[in-house]
């Protein structure tokens, strides 16, 4: 097994509701709500869940683009969580982001050869020329030309801009990369390529990723582990082919069973699940999914079952996960 290269430990972000005339604090948007996990070095963790599941603030909590409320968030062996903001610039070389919409991102007045070259300056790597060497070998890598870094933001199509989006990233040699939603804006055919590209820098610079997604299929198509989360926690976590095999939670169970399966042979029994996802400013009690789920008992409106693992490598929160297994 690699080494663990990101440890998070009960990692949670709330969104305080004020109201009135005198903003008084009326409650909490529980956006991420006790999550652990680890990451191994050379891997790609897929997170997985709908909109609202607490998956993307999870990934900007890693970075500190947000400040958690509580948990711990250890990189390589260095608390990031307990960093000034002045050392957490510095950790930012080795962690970087990829968005779904780069071009949000993309200043539209700069060429593309000032915004590859900007995390450069701010992390004082390197002079001039060797700015501009590191510029044009990051085009080439991400499968662009030399001729592009005088171009503009919208010149270029959208897998283009991703491709942008990308070389930016590793313009300062990161180990890990969080991509949110890398591909979700751009067409079926391009999302492909972008893809692959992922892959093969993976392989090649030796990265490991955290892939964000509400798309399973897109998730499965890249991730070695895949971790599920609902309204703010994580509610399976396991390798990727054991995700897709043996589903454990019902809430990944009925995820998954809306996802066409290539082999015509194999047949998934459909779950459906009812109602729309609660809101975190009040979620439901016990198990958050106890709302909509088929199999509910008593016990899970009153309890909140703890994410344990209950085969090698494969963590699962439901009270009567080995009930419910066909
Ligand atoms: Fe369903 Fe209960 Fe398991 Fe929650 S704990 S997923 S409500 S069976």
């Amino acid at each position: 097994m690699s080494n663990v290269l990101l440890k998070v430990n009960g990692l949670k972000k709330y969104f305080p509701i004020r109201q009135g005339m005198l903003n008084t604090q009326v409650g909490d948007v529980k956006a991420v709500d006790d999550v652990s996990f680890e990451v191994f070095e050379g891997e790609t963790l897929g997170i997985v869940g709908e909109s609202g599941c607490g998956k993307s603030t999870t990934g900007r909590l890693l970075m500190r683009l947000l400040e958690p409320t509580d948990g711990a968030i250890e990189f390589d062996g260095k608390m990031i969580s307990e960093l000034s903001n002045s050392e957490m610039r510095k950790a930012r070389r080795d962690i970087q982001m990829i968005f779904q919409d780069p071009y949000a991102s993309l200043n539209p007045r700069h060429s593309i050869g000032k915004i590859l070259e900007e995390p450069l300056i701010v992390h004082g790597m390197g002079n001039a020329k060797e700015r501009k060497k590191k510029v044009l070998e990051l085009l080439e890598i991400v499968g662009l030309n030399e001729y592009h870094a005088k171009r503009y933001p919208h010149q270029f199509s959208g897998g283009q801009r991703q491709r942008i989006g990308i070389a930016r990233a590793l313009m300062t040699n990161p180990r890990l990369i969080i991509a949110d939603e890398p591909v979700s804006a751009l067409d079926v055919s391009i999302q492909a390529q972008v893809l692959n590209l992922l892959q093969s820098l993976q392989k090649e610079l030796k990265l490991t990723y955290i892939f964000i997604s509400h798309d399973l299929g897109v998730v499965r198509h890249i991730s070695n582990r895949v971790g599920v989360m609902y309204l703010g926690r994580m509610v399976e976590l396991t390798a990727s082919e054991d995700l897709y095999a043996e589903p454990l939670h019902p809430y990944t169970q009925a995820l998954l069973s809306s996802v066409p399966v290539p082999d015509p042979t194999f047949e998934r029994e459909q779950i459906i699940i009812t109602g729309d996802i609660p809101s975190a400013s009040n979620p439901p009690s016990g198990c958050a999914f106890h709302t909509r789920c088929p199999f509910k008992k008593d016990v899970c409106s009153q309890v909140i079952p703890k994410l344990q693992e209950v085969k090698p490598g494969h963590s699962v929160a439901c009270h009567l996960y080995e009930a419910i297994q066909h």
